[in-house]
């Protein structure tokens, strides 16, 4: 700079006199209050153009159609079609109204929360977890069976969003795009009316508090869940956008769906249809109303809009299941003792002494896990530390695991 020249700010030409301070750079200056402002500008675009969480963002062009979540969940889960196609279009939906209430659309698309209704072991987990592993929004599976209405022992509701907040690293605005799979939510319906029940946890009080959260409001979250931290700073999550898939067994709830039924057979809306009722799947009729009857409050059906239900499973699901998903559990016993370079086979009459005993433990495809795995400890045991290079199972050894196991440990899967 040439002597005599005055130093000035390169951005706003005050002298060193007319501001606080002027701060000298390689080649001009800034004052304190330009520099003071950039900062600003510089602070506004970090934040606008923030490097948000690239597990969570929704590529527009490419959004999965209802058939791709579809195949994708026919690779882990047999049968269950209806379920499926149920699940895939109330994902792809969600993820539509994201984009749009992104975009700050007027047309707002009601969020489609779904409940399933299917026998316990039929895929109802499996088919959230599966789901899971190809979305692009945080997602928890929580137990419903822990809530009991505020005052008692247990969680209250909104602990329900703690895991979701959690499995989001507390970034609210990504869990207030979620999704979250309430498992077991039969078990918060109201006794009484149903005498299968034999747990009344909460009843209506858990309904109204969980009503909350499916209509949408901002709830009062704890960070690390629990009342065992009541020093915790509370995160205020808005539940308005976060889509909640419900499941449950509903047992007995067959008997509801025989009564409704038996009653439209009688009188003036008897129609020919009724001839062809399957009386062994009736769960394939389930209607809101069912719900109603086992005993969960009507404002709760009406925020689960999307009903539907899992097939029983036959025994030609349960061979499937065994070994056709991509991780079926023969194959992933294969995996296992192939690690430890063991080729495993198994005689296809274990394949089917498997099935057979599942049956009749009445363990459905629950139990295919816990009799292999009684079936195969021994040998797990013992290969890893031997020079064997071969495995086959045969009947007479699995007969010889399962007779000797203890019945009531396997029954109680
Ligand atoms: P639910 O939630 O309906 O009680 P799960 O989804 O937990 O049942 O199923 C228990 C286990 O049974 C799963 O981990 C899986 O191994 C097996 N299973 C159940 N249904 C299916 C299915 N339709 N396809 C493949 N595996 C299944």
């Amino acid at each position: 700079m040439a002597k005599g020249q005055e130093d000035r700010c390169s951005f706003c030409g005050r002298s060193r006199k007319e501001v606080d301070l002027l701060i000298s750079g390689m080649s001009g200056h800034i004052c304190s209050e330009c520099a003071a402002q950039a900062a600003e500008m510089a602070r506004e675009y970090l934040k606008e153009n923030q490097k948000k969480n690239p597990k969570y963002q929704l590529d527009r062009d490419h959004l999965p159609t209802p058939k791709e979540i579809k195949e994708f969940l026919d690779l882990y889960v047999i049968g269950q079609d209806e379920a499926k196609k149920f699940l895939s279009v109330s994902v792809y939906n969600h993820y539509k109204r994201l984009l749009q209430v992104d975009k700050g659309d007027e047309v707002e698309i009601e969020k489609s929360n779904i409940i399933m209704v299917g026998a316990t072991g039929t895929g109802k987990t499996l088919m959230a977890k599966t789901i899971a592993k190809m979305l692009k929004v945080p997602f928890t599976i929580v137990d419903a069976t822990v809530l009991t209405e505020a005052g008692y022992v247990g969680e209250d509701v909104e602990s329900l969003l703690t895991r979701l907040l959690q499995v989001a690293d507390y970034d609210v605005d990504a869990a207030e795009k979620g999704i979250v799979f309430i498992d077991e939510i039969d078990k918060i319906a109201r006794k009484g009316d149903n005498p299968s029940i034999t747990r009344d946890v909460s009843g209506e009080g858990v309904q109204q508090g969980l009503l909350k959260l499916l209509e949408g409001s901002i709830v009062n979250v704890p960070p690390q869940g629990g009342r065992k931290h009541p020093e915790q700073k509370m995160i205020a999550v808005n539940t308005q956008n976060i889509l909640f898939i419900c499941g449950g067994a509903f047992d007995g709830i067959e008997k509801k769906i025989a009564a409704r039924m038996n009653t439209m057979t009688v009188g003036f809306g008897a129609s020919k249809e009724t001839a062809h009722i399957d009386r062994d799947n009736l769960l394939q009729y389930i209607a809101p109303q069912d719900l109603k009857a086992f005993g969960l409050i009507p404002e709760i059906i009406g925020r689960l809009p999307i009903l539907t239900y899992l097939e029983p499973l036959d025994r030609d699901a349960l061979a499937a299941i065994l070994t056709q998903p991509k991780n079926a559990i023969i194959k992933q016993y294969v995996k296992l003792f192939e690690m430890d370079g063991v080729k495993l086979s198994f005689d296809k009459a274990v394949l089917d002494y498997i099935i057979d005993k599942a049956i009749e433990f009445k363990l459905g495809a629950r139990g295919l896990r816990a009799i292999t795995e009684t079936i195969m400890m021994d040998k797990m045991y013992e290969i890893p530390s031997g020079k064997r290079k071969t495995l086959r199972i045969t009947l007479d050894y699995a007969k010889s695991k399962i007779e000797t196991a203890n019945q009531l440990r396997l029954k109680n899967v």
